[in-house]
């Protein structure tokens, strides 16, 4: 980051402005509605400025800049043809002071933003200097975004904080009761200009809100790697929690969009990382839950696919904690559509087996015979190692040698890799993959239809036959 943004308080504040051009007499606007004590020192000014200095609202000093001029200010605006620019900027900065120069962002030690202005709220854009046009082109967009009466919400939320905070003890607590009147008929009614009504809702909404909150965990899927393939619910979910369990198959593009603040707790499985037990895991949600805190247990795929999430809904549930899942795309449905491959097709699938190739004894037999009808497409979950196996198994079932599969990893993902080959080939194929990431084994005619060609947002797929 080039620039920090910061919001200074600059009311009664002393501020000096170089210059009298209708630049200068924008900024001496601007400052002016920030309630600085502005004193401007040039050799003409506009009519504008000298009307300001004639009502008593600045200070005008018609001369021309001295370097003692910046001593005791809070900050020096540099502004106007006549401004001997590097001069100001140079006294600026011998004295310490905040030095801003019109189009001079080199000779700056601070720049100023394109505003959104909904006092108390306000938007700062800032392109470092890079591009003036476009930060003011983003303003506008944001503007656009804005209701009109956006500042009026603020202040009347300003209004009700020393209540809220009366009868809610904690920050997170208080937190999700603002989130809720942001988002109730309370905040409608506001920017609507019905402040009464928003009045009485607001008293009513506090005196509900009272009794302590229970926690609640969401059992969101994050999808199969892609962070646009996120779901509007789960980005939801994911900036409201106070605290985040992922595991490995979570990118660092995808918690980068949970809630800066919230706790975060790797729980996942990948070598030489600590990793919590399923106990250990469930035993922290719960915590956490009982705690009044909300749980964002994130998965990847959909949750309830391979994922424990059943396991982990029943144990939760069973300590009356309130579970709310989301789904989210399945590594299947992401990963082979970003392949090209399609799931079911009228003339070669018409049906869709999901299967784990991870079993450890003790769990359900596959009826490997009635996969091996060749009327459908099999896609393998945690497949990789085992894949020489499930071949051998299909095969050995009545599957045709020749049948098409395919190997996608990191489906959705920039270092997306397909192969595609035949099932005698499966386990061949499967080992070239190992240690590279998620991947699914398709098992089936439609893996014919993953294509060299196909570059989903210019996604490489590679080819092998
Ligand atoms: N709940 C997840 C699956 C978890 S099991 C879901 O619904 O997708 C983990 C397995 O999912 C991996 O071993 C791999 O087989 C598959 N997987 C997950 N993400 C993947 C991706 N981006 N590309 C290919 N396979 C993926």
């Amino acid at each position: 980051m080039e620039y920090l943004p910061l919001f200074f308080d600059l009311r009664g504040r002393p501020i000096l402005v170089v210059g009298g051009d209708a630049v200068a007499a924008r900024r001496i606007d601007l400052l002016l509605r920030a309630g600085a004590a502005v004193r401007v020192v040039a050799e003409a000014v506009t009519p504008e400025i000298e009307a300001l200095a004639s009502a008593g609202r600045i200070q005008l000093e018609l001369r021309s800049f001295a370097t003692s001029d910046v001593a005791g200010c809070v900050a020096v605006f540099g502004a106007g043809a006549e401004t001997r620019a590097a001069e100001v900027a140079a006294a600026g900065r011998a004295a310490n002071v905040p030095v801003n120069i019109v189009d001079r962002p080199d000779l700056s030690t601070f720049i100023m933003p394109a505003i959104v202005d909904r006092d108390p709220v306000i938007v700062a854009v800032s392109s470092g200097g890079a591009a003036p046009v476009l930060a003011r082109r983003v303003r506008a967009r944001i503007e656009a975004l804005l209701p009109a009466r956006l500042g009026a919400l603020a202040r009347f939320a300003r209004r009700f904080r020393a209540a809220a905070r009366d009868v809610l003890a904690s920050t997170a607590q208080r937190r999700r009761f603002w989130e809720r009147v942001f988002e109730s008929p309370v905040a409608d009614a506001v920017l609507a200009g019905n402040e009464a009504a928003a009045q009485a809702q607001m008293v009513r909404l506090l005196n509900h809100t009272a009794r302590p909150e229970a926690g609640v965990v969401y059992l969101v899927g994050a999808g199969p790697g892609d962070p646009d393939l996120l779901t509007v619910r789960a980005v939801q979910l994911m900036q409201q929690a106070d605290v985040v369990l992922y595991d490995e198959l979570i990118g660092p593009e995808i918690l980068d969009r949970v809630r800066r603040d919230a706790d975060r707790f790797y729980v996942g499985k990948s070598k030489g990382r600590h990793s919590l037990s399923q106990d250990e895991l469930n035993a922290l949600m719960l915590r956490e839950a009982r705690a009044g805190r909300r749980v964002l247990r994130l998965k990847g795929g959909d949750p309830f696919v391979f994922g424990r999430g059943g396991e982990e809904a029943d144990f939760l549930r069973g300590h009356g904690i309130e579970v709310v899942a989301v789904p989210g795309i399945t590594a299947a449905v992401g990963a082979l559509a970003a392949a090209g491959i399609p799931l079911t097709h009228r003339d070669h699938a018409s049906a869709v087996t999901f299967l784990t190739g991870h079993t450890r004894p003790g769990d359900l037999e596959i009826d490997w015979a009635s996969l091996a009808r060749g009327d459908r497409t099999l896609v393998v979950y945690m497949g990789l190692s085992n894949a020489g196996d499930i071949a051998g198994r299909l095969r050995a079932a009545g599957l045709a040698a020749h049948t098409p599969v395919a190997v996608v990893q990191n489906g959705t993902r920039p270092d997306q890799r397909v192969s595609t080959g035949t099932l005698d080939e499966l386990g061949t194929l499967a080992a070239a993959h190992a240690g590279l990431g998620p991947a699914l084994l398709v098992i089936g005619d439609v893996a014919a239809y993953a294509v060299p060609e196909h570059s989903e947002n210019g996604r490489a797929v590679s080819w092998q036959k």
